[in-house]
């Protein structure tokens, strides 16, 4: 499902971000990636949804190569690819509903369709009866939650998620582990950067380890493998 070769990215101030990255993530995966701060995982997980594009080397989702798409055709990438971040980027002025149902209405879905998979999607993550509170009445670990449901509205095959418990406490931290748990048991692809170390250890899948723009590590069930 993605596929990257010999990736390299240097931002315009010099910087190396990504310094020959080779991998191959097959569809229902679910990968941790981690690393210390600055090594270069978010510019990794960026180049897969082409927020950032690589200098050189292929990068290739769903077979469609990113190198080769045109601009005008990014949306139509993106919406293959759920995307949650740590400080969730929820739409202040949209209640709950209207946040999850946003990306459904800009593809023009019919209305009917959109209530049912909105309706759907909060259920799943336990949040249904909050449809028409407004992110700021939410706690973190809610919002975090519609976020999550948000990315997988339009029901993509990867969900890439930047440090998604990273403003969690522990017990709000599992609870956010347990939804992507189920999303992958559905088959979506899960790739996650992480610095919680507790999570990776116990929850065990792939670990990819990025250090200096380069991967130092890349094992079925890793560790965390570093101190915090
Ligand atoms: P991580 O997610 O592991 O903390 P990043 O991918 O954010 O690492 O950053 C890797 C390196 O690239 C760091 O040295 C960072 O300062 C630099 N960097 C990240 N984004 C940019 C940018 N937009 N412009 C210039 N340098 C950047
Ligand atoms: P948690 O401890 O799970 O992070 P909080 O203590 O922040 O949760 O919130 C508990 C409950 O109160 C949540 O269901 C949340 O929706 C509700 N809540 C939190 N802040 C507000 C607020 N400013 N207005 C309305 N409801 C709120």
């Amino acid at each position: 499902m993605i596929q990257m070769k010999d990736v390299y990215k240097k931002y315009p101030n010099g910087i190396v971000a990504a310094n020959g990255i080779t991998v191959d993530i097959k569809q229902g995966e679910f990968v941790y990636v981690v690393g210390p701060s600055g090594a270069g995982k978010s510019t990794f997980i960026k180049m897969m949804y082409r927020e950032e594009k690589p200098t050189s080397g292929d990068i290739i989702i769903n077979g469609i190569n990113l190198a080769k798409i045109k601009s005008k055709k990014v949306p139509l990438l993106r919406r293959q690819i759920g995307v949650v971040f740590q400080d969730f980027k929820l739409l202040p002025r949209m209640n709950v509903y209207e946040n999850v149902a946003f990306a459904l209405e800009v593809i023009e879905e019919s209305p009917k369709v959109i209530r049912k998979r909105v309706m759907e999607v909060l259920d799943l993550v336990g949040l249904k009866h909050k449809a028409r509170m407004f992110p700021t009445e939410l706690s973190g670990g809610e919002q975090q939650r519609i976020s999550i449901a948000r990315s997988i509205v339009n029901r993509p095959k990867l969900v890439i998620a930047d440090e998604p418990t990273g403003n969690l406490d522990p017990d709000t931290s599992w609870e956010i582990m347990n939804i992507f748990k189920e999303i992958n048991s559905r088959g979506t692809t899960i790739i996650m950067a992480t610095h919680n170390k507790e999570i990776v250890n116990t929850l065990k899948h792939r670990v990819i380890a990025v250090e200096g723009g380069m991967i130092a590590r890349d094992e079925a069930e890793g560790d965390y493998g570093y101190e915090i």
